[in-house]
């Protein structure tokens, strides 16, 4: 029997959990819990292993070994190095930065931003306050967007909103992918806008495992762009990952507060009761297939939104 071992982090497990709770099955000593799903039989165990066994383990681990990049089948060394490393001069050279928003938030979009930023502009953006947006206000950050747009930077922003989500996700698509999609069209319409020769390369926040990028793109016909790197946490490397993080977060607070306004009710960011609440609320007032305009609907929010009626 085909069989796959990972290694994930205990917020990963808990999310999996939670994904598969309508799938639980009785779980063997030591383990944390098991879920049969149609591809796979998934054991998670306190040790952090993840046995997928089945008809197609591979299909049902992919789409959690593609958020996060920390899934590793044997430890990695931190100093370990491939062609995909960004060179030490990169963050200080003119480049390309790449970022998404909105990936583990229940309702509203995944957008993505990928912006251009030349060496001279560095100290600039710095003076700006362009640092890594999860240690700045949603004031703050909103603030900072306006203000590296006014310096006209050539950028892309991509919002994927739920209604195509939810059908690209029904179409077997993993939120990896679409993410993967998302920063290789954004990194794309910035590089038609400038002179690829005036960039030192593309540093994409990492989200995956270059080589399950490079898969999910060339599923699609696509390629990777010459020069391009990735790391994790690069926002707080790159100026231009920074830049991309801030107008991508901006982008999702605005999609959110239009979501809010027309469903009638503050919908809430993250994935949490609350979030169950909200949902629970909007499938009163409009119906359960109102929720496909609104949320990432395969989230296990859906259920618990259901549970609660
Ligand atoms: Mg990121």
């Amino acid at each position: 029997m085909p069989q796959n071992v990972y290694v994930f982090p205990e917020a990963i497990i808990q999310q999996m959990k939670q994904y598969y709770a309508g799938q639980l099955q009785s779980a063997p000593a030591g383990a944390l819990f098991r879920a049969k799903t149609a591809n796979a039989v998934i054991t998670a165990y306190k040790s952090g292993k993840v046995l997928f066994q089945g008809k197609n383990p591979a299909a049902e681990a992919e789409q959690w070994a593609d958020n996060t990049s920390e899934v590793q089948t044997k430890p990695k060394k931190a100093s370990e190095k491939s062609v995909y490393t960004p060179p030490d001069t990169l963050p200080a050279s003119s480049h390309i930065g790449s970022d998404e928003a909105g990936t583990g938030d229940y309702f509203g979009p995944i957008t993505t931003a990928a912006v251009f930023v030349k060496k001279e502009q560095i100290e600039l953006l710095k003076e700006l306050g362009v640092r890594d947006s999860k240690n700045l206000s949603d004031a703050s950050i909103r603030q900072i967007a306006q203000d590296i747009l006014k310096l006209e930077l050539p950028y892309s922003l991509l919002v994927l909103r739920n209604d195509k989500y939810n059908q690209l996700q029904k179409r077997g698509w993993s939120q990896g992918k679409m993410k993967a999609m998302l920063h290789h069209q954004a990194i794309s319409y910035v590089l038609e806008k400038i002179n690829a020769a005036d960039s030192e390369g593309t540093l994409i926040d990492q989200f995956c495992e270059p080589s399950v990028f490079k898969r999910h793109i060339a599923a699609e016909n696509k390629q990777l762009h010459d020069k391009t790197y990735f790391m994790t946490k690069a926002e707080s490397a790159s100026i231009a990952v920074a830049a991309a993080s801030i107008i991508a977060r901006t982008s999702f607070l605005k999609e959110m507060e239009q979501l809010s306004q027309r469903a009638g009710i503050t919908l809430p960011k993250g994935a949490s009761g609350k979030v169950d609440q909200a949902a629970s609320r909007l499938i009163k007032s409009h119906g359960q297939a109102h929720l496909n305009s609104y949320a990432k609907t395969h989230f296990a929010n859906t259920k618990k939104a259901l549970d609660r009626l």
